[in-house]
């Protein structure tokens, strides 16, 4: 797939609100198992606090639903344990306002 196309699809998917298929890519797995290796499978938001937590998710920066070219850009992913992404996500948006859009 050449970057035209990877765009052409996520914008597909975003517009389909089926962006989980995305998630559920071969390529994606493959890139969020590199990020998780190349990051030490440590959450980096924790590890700017000093503590060590095991991250189990990889985050787009920049989010993917804004930036679909940025989807597998490595400098926009980050290793981040589940409370972190959450926090990432969800931190001082009033609870009505939850959508998937966020995401
Ligand atoms: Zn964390
Ligand atoms: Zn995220």
């Amino acid at each position: 797939m050449t970057e035209t196309e990877l765009i052409k699809w996520i914008n597909l998917l975003i517009k389909n609100n089926n962006i989980k298929a995305f998630y559920n890519s071969a390529l994606w797995e493959h890139t969020r198992q590199e990020v998780l290796s190349e990051q030490h499978y440590e959450c980096q938001i924790c590890k700017d606090k000093g503590v060590y937590t095991p991250a189990v998710t990889v985050h787009h920066i920049k989010f993917l639903r804004q930036h679909p070219e940025l989807a597998l850009t490595k400098s926009n992913l980050m290793a981040v344990c589940e409370e972190c992404h959450f926090n990432i996500h969800h931190k001082q948006i009033p609870k009505e306002q939850l959508n998937e859009e966020r995401w």
